[in-house]
């Protein structure tokens, strides 16, 4: 096992710590254990050839070609899944705004240079390129003041994501280097500042007894006075939910003001289980957080290893769902995070005589494709859209204007638009 850990960290990073360790894992069986599983790299998440690749380099390459190797690898793994790098870059002055990202008309996500990193890593990350030495495949600004302008010009967007890595690895006196610009800016119809993070879950110790844990719970406050913030809290099993650290860190979040919505993707060898996310919900739920977002695994890394088809997500999700009270209802999913949007799987159906599966977008490139529903040909072994066909038609509703985005400029897609318009 310690040989598959070194030969296959080669490609994905690999980093946990104390908490993870000993507050988290249950060592009695480590091997089944879904946090060990979601920390810990496996032989199965390098496709086969890959793993022998690596395992030979390793007994005869020098660091530097072991290096060209690893990254050789990850080229091959579609490191920057639905877009990202080239689709959702905006544009400001004629200049693409490195470390920002604009793919739907109202929410903006916000790279700050000093949030590349996380307190431990998820195997299954699709943030995976920018914790490894891909200097091209990272997305980080520390240019908050072209954020700022870019924002100002744009009326439409009303909610701000600041991610990573994960935001809350930075420093209270950091994180205020970033926000209070922001909120000295005055941005009238930014209503909702966002903040995606994992801490919660793998350093909750980060709103209680860290040295700046009262510093940085006065930023949530002072945050709230102008904005709406809202916390992405990332759980993937209830394991993590169960520490008395973790339910004191969520009471002081909420007593600034703060909601917090949780979200994972459903995955193989942790949580592909109806009883996982029943309890996981229902938990949250008890701690006064707001069930999200149930994703598919991106079609990234290590995909193979942990995807789940989107037959099997559906039944989970939709097992688990019928077992909650309304309240914990508020959860969506199971639902890809792809190139033209946030795609959902409403389930089967059968259309006249033919079987399909219905699909609507809950977030589109363009704002008119959402909860349009679209049907597909029935496929029990698709794992992402990329494994669907159209069943009516010759294509996807949405694909002939997806090539115009990839043909045009991106700032042709978000034009500066005119304030004196209601939007
Ligand atoms: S904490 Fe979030 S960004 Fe960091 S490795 Fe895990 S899933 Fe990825």
């Amino acid at each position: 096992m310690l040989d598959d850990i070194a030969i296959v960290s080669n490609v994905f990073p690999f980093k946990t710590n104390s908490y993870v360790i000993e507050e988290l894992i249950n060592w009695d069986q480590p091997i089944n254990d879904p946090i060990f599983n979601l920390v810990f790299p496996k032989k199965g998440m390098l496709l086969e050839h890959h793993y022998r690749m690596m395992k030979q380099g390793m007994d005869i390459f020098s660091a530097k070609e072991l290096n060209n190797l690893s990254n050789s690898i990850r080229s091959e793994l579609n490191p920057q899944p639905a877009g990202q790098k080239t689709l959702n870059t905006p544009i400001l002055n004629g200049e693409r705004l490195n470390g920002v990202q604009h793919k739907y008309k109202e929410t903006v996500l916000f790279f700050p240079k000093n949030s590349q990193t996380c307190h431990a890593y998820c195997t299954f990350c699709f943030r995976w390129p920018q914790f490894v030495n891909m200097k091209d495949q990272k997305f980080a600004s520390k240019e908050v003041d072209k954020l700022i302008e870019y924002l100002q010009i744009h009326p439409e967007v009303s909610d701000l994501l600041f991610t990573g890595g994960d935001p809350m690895v930075m420093k209270a006196r950091v994180f205020e280097k970033y926000i209070n610009p922001i909120l000295e800016a005055d941005i009238p119809h930014l209503r909702t500042i966002r903040i995606g993070s994992k801490s919660l879950s793998y350093w909750p110790s980060r709103y209680t007894t860290d040295k700046d844990a009262d510093h940085m719970l006065q930023i949530f406050s002072t945050i709230n006075q102008k904005h709406n913030l809202a916390f992405m809290a990332h759980f993937n099993h209830y394991q993590e939910l169960q520490t008395q650290s973790l339910e004191e860190a969520v009471t002081n979040i909420r007593k600034t003001g703060t909601q917090i919505r949780t979200q994972s993707p459903i995955l193989n060898h942790i949580n592909a289980d109806h009883r996982v996310w029943k309890k996981m919900w229902k938990m949250q739920v008890d701690l006064g957080m707001i069930p999200y977002y149930m994703f598919l695994v991106r079609d990234t890394g290590a995909q193979h290893y942990f995807g789940v088809t989107l037959l099997n997500a559906w039944r989970i999700f939709n097992r688990a769902y019928r077992e909650v009270s309304g309240i914990a209802r508020t959860v969506r999913g199971p639902s890809m995070s792809c190139t033209p949007g946030k795609i959902l799987f409403s389930g089967p159906a059968k259309i006249g005589n033919e079987d399909v599966m219905v699909l609507k977008f809950i977030q589109g490139r363009d704002a008119s494709w959402v909860n349009k529903p679209f049907f597909a040909k029935y496929n029990p072994n698709a794992i992402w859209i990329d494994d669907l066909e159209p069943v009516f038609e010759d294509s996807f509703f949405f694909e002939d204007q997806e090539i115009q985005f990839q043909e045009e400029d991106f700032a042709t897609t978000f034009p500066v638009l005119d304030e004196s318009v209601n939007y």
